[in-house]
C-alpha cells in the first residue's frame, strides 16, 4: 500500500524532528504532499494512524494537496495543473515545463516537550511569546524527497 509506505517516512522523518527538538509528544504534524504522488490524503492519514508510534502515539496528520506549476514555453503562461493535462489553456501549446507536485514535505509540528510542557495550537496571528516557536518549527520544514531542493539529510527512501 503506497500510503502506507509514505506514512511510515513520514512517521521516521517526524520521529526524528521530534528528538532533534527534544519534543516528548507530538499532538500535530502538517505535511505537504504533491498532487502527482496519487496519495488520497484521507487513507495517508489512516496510514498514519497505523504507523505512528513512540513520540507519535497520539499526533494527528494534516495533509494539504500542493499542485504542479506549468509554465508555457510558447507564451509564459503559468498556472496551477489542476489536471493532468499540461497543454498551455493560454495558448493552446502543449510545450510546456511542470514543476513542483511531488513534493513530501514535512512543514511543521505542534508538540510537547519537558520545558513547556503545553503549548497551544499554533496561531499564525499569535503574540509575541510563539515568535521562537514558529521559528523552530520553519527549521523543522524539512524536506523528505532528496530530488528535492533541501538538506539532503532529510531524505527518505520511497
Ligand atoms: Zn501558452
Amino acid at each position: 500500500m503506497h500510503e502506507l509506505a509514505i506514512a511510515q517516512a513520514l512517521a521516521e522523518l517526524a520521529e526524528g524532528e521530534a528528538v532533534r527538538l527534544g519534543a516528548t509528544s507530538v499532538l500535530h504534524l502538517r505535511v505537504k504532499v504533491g498532487a502527482l504522488r496519487q496519495i488520497e490524503p484521507e487513507m495517508l492519514k489512516d496510514a498514519f494512524d497505523m504507523a505512528r508510534a513512540g513520540r507519535l502515539a497520539h499526533s494527528d496528520l494534516e495533509v494539504s494537496l500542493t499542485l504542479p506549476i506549468v509554465r508555457c514555453l510558447h507564451c509564459g503562461a503559468e498556472e496551477r495543473l489542476d489536471t493532468f493535462d499540461t497543454r498551455c489553456r493560454a495558448c493552446g501549446s502543449t510545450d510546456a515545463d511542470v514543476s513542483g507536485g511531488d513534493e513530501l514535505e514535512l512543514t511543521s509540528m505542534e508538540f510537547e516537550s519537558d520545558a513547556s510542557p503545553a503549548p497551544g495550537p499554533l496561531d499564525p496571528s499569535g503574540g509575541a511569546g510563539l515568535a521562537d516557536r514558529r521559528r523552530d518549527e520553519r527549521a523543522a520544514g524539512a524536506q523528505a524527497d532528496p530530488s528535492a531542493a533541501g538538506d539532503p539529510g532529510y531524505g527518505i527512501a520511497h
